[in-house]
């Protein structure tokens, strides 16, 4: 019941480019490109997102991406 209330909030700051652990804009994390042409995104608390630079949109990474 607990996620259904965060996962809207989560799906809401990716779609404005903002992680969802602390909110910060992940254009200010670190970026590593991937084989697949997206983007590693790891933000200064740990958490790991992946840009898609065609469609402009993150993702939070699978954990075999991590
Ligand atoms: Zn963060």
């Amino acid at each position: 019941m607990f996620k259904n209330i965060i996962a809207p909030v989560q799906a809401w700051l990716l779609s404005r480019g903002q992680c969802v652990g602390c909110g910060m804009p992940l254009s200010k994390g670190k970026r590593e490109t991937r084989k697949d042409g997206t983007e590693k995104v790891i933000c200064k608390c740990g958490r790991i997102f992946i840009f898609n630079p065609k469609t402009k949109k993150y993702r939070r990474a699978l954990f075999e991406e991590v």
